[in-house]
C-alpha cells in the first residue's frame, strides 16, 4: 500500500495566545505527510523555491517520507502563509498568503506516485487537484480537503474536484459555507449529494463527525491541557486518517475501519497542536499514539443505560 499527497508545501508564520514562530516549516501536505508516515509509505508532490532547504527536507526523509516529487523551481519562492489565532483557537486568521511557486505549477507525477492506491488532494487550488486527480486514475480511494478561500474565489472548480473523490474532509464552518445549510448533518448530506460517499466534518477542538448514507460517527478532540498552536491539526486529521485507513487497506470503506481511522486522526490531531508547526510530531513516537489512542477509548466509553417508562 501506499499513499500520495499533493497540498502546499509552504512557510508558515503563526502568531497564537501562547507564542510565535517566523517562516517555520508547514503547508497542508507537510502536516498531512508527517502524520500519514507512521501508517504507510507517503510520496508528497508539491513545489517549493530556493529558500526551501536540506534542512526542512530532513523533516519529511527522516519520516521515511518519499520527497522525489517535491520540484524545486528556480529564481521561485516557497509559498507562504501568515496567520493567527485569538483566544478561541478553533478559527484561524489569515493575514497573508503568497501563493509564490505555486502560481505556476504544473504538477509532474513519477510513475511510484501515480501508482499509489490512495491519493489525497490537500488544501491547494482545486484546478491543481483536478489535475492531479486526473492522473492518478488508478486510485482505489481518493480524498479532498479545501478552505474558505476556494470555496469563496473558486467555487464551480472546487465543486467539480469535489465530484471526483470518493471522501470529502472539511471543517464544520466549511462544510456550511459550502452548502449554503446551516445543520451539520443536512450539510453534510448536500455534499453527499455532490459525489463523495464519506464526508467528515472537522470539528477542532471538539473533534470530528463522519457521514455516509449508512452511518453517522463522531468522535471528541482529546481534551488536552496545553494547546499551542491549531495549525495543521485539520491536515495532521486527515494525515492520521487517511494514512491509517491505507495501512489497513481500508479501500472498501468498511464501517470498522472508518471508525478507527475517526480516532486515530483525532489522536494525531491533539498531538500536533501541543507545539508550533511540525514540531510536536517530528518528536512523536508509535507508542505515544498507542496510548493516547487507549486514553481515548476510554474517554468515549461508556455501557449502555436504560431507561424504563414511569
Ligand atoms: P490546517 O490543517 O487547516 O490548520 O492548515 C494549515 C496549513 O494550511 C498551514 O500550514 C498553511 O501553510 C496552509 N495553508 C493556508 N492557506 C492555504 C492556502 N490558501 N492554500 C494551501 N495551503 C494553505
Amino acid at each position: 500500500m501506499a499513499l500520495t499527497v499533493v497540498g502546499s508545501i509552504a512557510f508558515d508564520s503563526v502568531r497564537t495566545p501562547f507564542g510565535q514562530r517566523e517562516r517555520m516549516l508547514g503547508g497542508s501536505a507537510v502536516h498531512f505527510s508527517l502524520a500519514a508516515s507512521f501508517f504507510t509509505d507517503v510520496h508528497v508532490v508539491g513545489p517549493v523555491g530556493h529558500d526551501f532547504g536540506e534542512s526542512e527536507l530532513a523533516v519529511l526523509t527522516d519520516r521515511g517520507i518519499h520527497t522525489g516529487d517535491i520540484e524545486p523551481i528556480e529564481g521561485g519562492e516557497t509559498f507562504f502563509w501568515r496567520g493567527h489565532y485569538e483566544h478561541d483557537l478553533n478559527v484561524a486568521h489569515t493575514d497573508e498568503t503568497q501563493l509564490n511557486v505555486f502560481a505556476e505549477f504544473e504538477p509532474k507525477l513519477s510513475e511510484a506516485s501515480r501508482e499509489s492506491e490512495l491519493l489525497f488532494l490537500g488544501n491547494i487550488q482545486p484546478d491543481l487537484q483536478r489535475q492531479v486527480r486526473s492522473v492518478c486514475r488508478d486510485a482505489r480511494l481518493a480524498a479532498l480537503d479545501s478552505m474558505n478561500l476556494w470555496i469563496e474565489q473558486t467555487r464551480d472548480s472546487l465543486v467539480a474536484a469535489i465530484a471526483e473523490v470518493d471522501l470529502l474532509l472539511l471543517n464544520d464552518a466549511e462544510l456550511r459555507m459550502l452548502t449554503d445549510e446551516s445543520n451539520l448533518a443536512r450539510a453534510a448530506k448536500a455534499t453527499m449529494e455532490l459525489g463523495p460517499k464519506v464526508v467528515v466534518a472537522k470539528r477542532g477542538e471538539y473533534g470530528a463527525a463522519l457521514f455516509t448514507n449508512e452511518m453517522r460517527f463522531a468522535i471528541p478532540g482529546y481534551l488536552l491541557e496545553e494547546v499551542r498552536d491549531p495549525t495543521g491539526a485539520g491536515d495532521s486529521f486527515a494525515g492520521g486518517f487517511l494514512g491509517y485507513l491505507d495501512g489497513a487497506r481500508g479501500y472498501d470503506l468498511d464501517q470498522g475501519d472508518l471508525r478507527r481511522a475517526m480516532a486515530v486522526g483525532s489522536v494525531l490531531a491533539s498531538f500536533n497542536v501541543e507545539d508550533f508547526g511540525t514540531e510536536r510530531i517530528q518528536r512523536l513516537g508509535a507508542d505515544e499514539i498507542n496510548d493516547r489512542l487507549q486514553e481515548l477509548k476510554r474517554l468515549t466509553s461508556f455501557e449502555e443505560p436504560s431507561v424504563t417508562e414511569r
